[in-house]
């Protein structure tokens, strides 16, 4: 599972072999179609023998809506395979009895085998957008054909970097004012579009598209936010994701991973915490602390700790909890200079890395890669004879492989710790449960029978007040009786608000029913899921 990045058509067959080999326990569902038409996959797990899927309270898992952030999909399918290959165990059965995953392991299908089988790099999605060419400006492409698009470094009087005093791979930031070097132009690999032989700039990207901008939370236009398509879901994988969120009213949790960063973020992407009700706020509380345990992940907001007082609008995670009440969070899966413990983990401990020298943190990561890795993931700077800058030196990060993705030996690692915090997050959803079931025959023919409902997940069965404000149901507790049989007191439906956790409430009637009647009592709401159970009046 981690040896590789899997193309399309090899995911498909995993799933689909998974669904072969599990068929109580998986099922593979096509929830629309990408942009080139590629099926986009979504994988149910649970125990089938022990109810419905959609009955279960459900943690939706996805993965990979960057097209270049293909650990994610890789930590996707290796939840997926524990959960399949454990299913026998006795704490991963009881979660698959009584709660169901989604897992969408490759959002942005068409953009990652993009950037798996060619050397381009690109946010989300093939269709061109905002332009449907490239005007001008640099593009980035293969030009000395090894396969990888790395740097140019281009001498240059003007240039606004030097070679570094200390390795000569590094390339540092010219100071204002600094002579006396010889200086560069530093840009992307690649050809400039109508080029004119004067100052070079960066082409606008071909594939702008970014499918976390493209969803309908604080949701602002092109020329406001990077990214965020025409309107809100006008791509086809975000309008599905959407439509598949929607229709599963059961899903508690939502989890969209991500590189990188190396920290777990939540609501919200465009405001401060004051829209976050106070219970809320404890509930992300709650949350942290399981992801720094089991994960080794800090939680942060995105607004005001991620990105300080930069709004990021249009944010699937937002979206899930602004709108639908879910408790959402996005994980930054993996960051290399954490990794190489160069940047703090924590990330009250970072703030100050963050501001320190760029030079001593770059040659640090040189040196991880030289040591730690054979310094296989930097392209040491090559000659070359540019069609249109004339001399150059081509060099620099294999960035897919070390930068925006896990190298193979740091995979299993951080596979396996976040396994364990979704396990755990699973394990916390609500759960309805029907004890102290009781059958009494007050006078011959007349019966009162008792139940006693308890949430016994350590979430409340609304999981969020935000879900609650939207009017997700409350608990609902219905009663059945065999047509011979009379209600005498209580009520055949009742409506019992939101359960805290381990929250109870006892119900009870009155029944004329002759002995041995059969009655049927079933309990739901949206999140907590539904349960039935048959008694009989003896
Ligand atoms: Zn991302």
């Amino acid at each position: 599972m981690i040896d590789k990045f899997f193309l399309y058509e090899e995911l498909k067959d995993i799933l689909y072999k998974y669904q072969a080999d599990y068929p109580a326990m998986c099922r593979v569902e096509v929830i629309g179609h990408s942009y080139e038409g590629r099926g986009l996959l979504a994988v149910t797990v649970t125990n089938f023998d022990a109810g419905s899927p959609d009955d279960k309270p459900a943690l939706y898992l996805e993965g990979n809506m960057h097209a270049g952030e293909v650990t994610s999909s890789m930590v996707c399918l290796y939840v997926l395979d524990f959960l399949l290959h454990n299913s026998h165990r006795s704490d991963i059965k009881h979660l698959l009895d009584y709660y169901t995953l989604y897992i969408n392991p490759r959002v942005s299908p068409d953009g990652a085998e993009k950037y798996l089988t060619t050397p381009y790099t690109l946010r989300s999605s093939v269709r061109p957008y905002p332009d449907r060419e490239v005007e001008s400006g640099l593009v980035p492409e293969d030009i000395d054909e090894n396969g990888l698009i790395l740097q140019m470094r281009v001498k240059h009087l003007d240039g606004n970097w030097r070679i570094s005093g200390l390795d000569p791979r590094l390339m540092v930031q010219r100071k204002p004012d600094e002579e006396g070097a010889e200086f560069y132009h530093v840009y992307p690999e690649g050809l400039v579009r109508g080029y004119d032989g004067g100052k070079v700039t960066l082409a606008k990207a071909l594939w702008g598209l970014d499918f976390n901008r493209n969803y309908p939370a604080n949701w602002v236009p092109e020329h406001l936010q990077k990214g965020a398509g025409p309107y809100p879901l006008s791509e086809p994988e975000t309008r599905a994701v959407a439509d598949y969120v929607m229709s599963h009213p059961n899903i508690c949790v939502a989890l969209s991973l991500h590189t990188t960063g190396e920290v777990a973020l939540r609501p919200f992407s465009t405001a401060d915490d004051s829209g976050l009700p106070r219970a809320d706020l404890d509930l992300y509380g709650m949350v942290a602390d399981l992801a720094k345990k089991s994960a080794a992940y800090d939680l942060i907001p995105v607004f005001g700790g991620l990105n300080k007082g930069t709004p990021s609008h249009g944010d699937f995670k937002d979206w899930a909890y602004e709108h639908l009440g879910i408790l959402s969070l996005t994980i930054e899966l993996w960051e290399a200079q954490v990794a190489a413990g160069i940047m703090p983990r924590s990330w009250p401990g970072r703030q100050q890395f963050l501001e320190s020298e760029w030079e001593s943190k770059q040659l640090a990561l040189l040196r991880w890669n030289d040591q730690a890795h054979g310094g296989q993931f930097f392209v040491n700077w090559e000659r070359y004879t540019h069609p249109q800058l004339g001399e150059v030196e081509i060099g620099g990060w294999r960035r897919k492989e070390v930068l925006q993705n896990a190298p193979y030996e740091h995979r299993e690692e951080l596979c396996s710790r976040n396994l364990g915090f979704i396990l755990v997050l699973a394990s916390a959803m609500p759960r309805l449960k029907l004890n102290k079931k009781e059958f009494e025959e007050v006078e011959p023919g007349l019966w009162k029978l008792a139940v006693t409902l308890t949430n016994a997940g350590l979430l409340p069965t609304k999981v969020t007040d935000k879900a609650e404000a939207i009017g997700i149901e409350e608990v609902e507790v219905r009663l059945s009786l065999p047509s011979s049989a009379f209600l005498i007191d209580g009520v055949l439906v009742q409506k019992l608000g939101h359960l805290e956790s381990q929250g109870e409430r006892r119900v009870s009637w009155l029944i004329k029913a002759e002995s041995g009647s059969e009655v049927v009592i079933k309990a739901s709401s949206s999140r907590a899921g539904k349960i039935k159970h048959v008694l009989h009046a003896k």
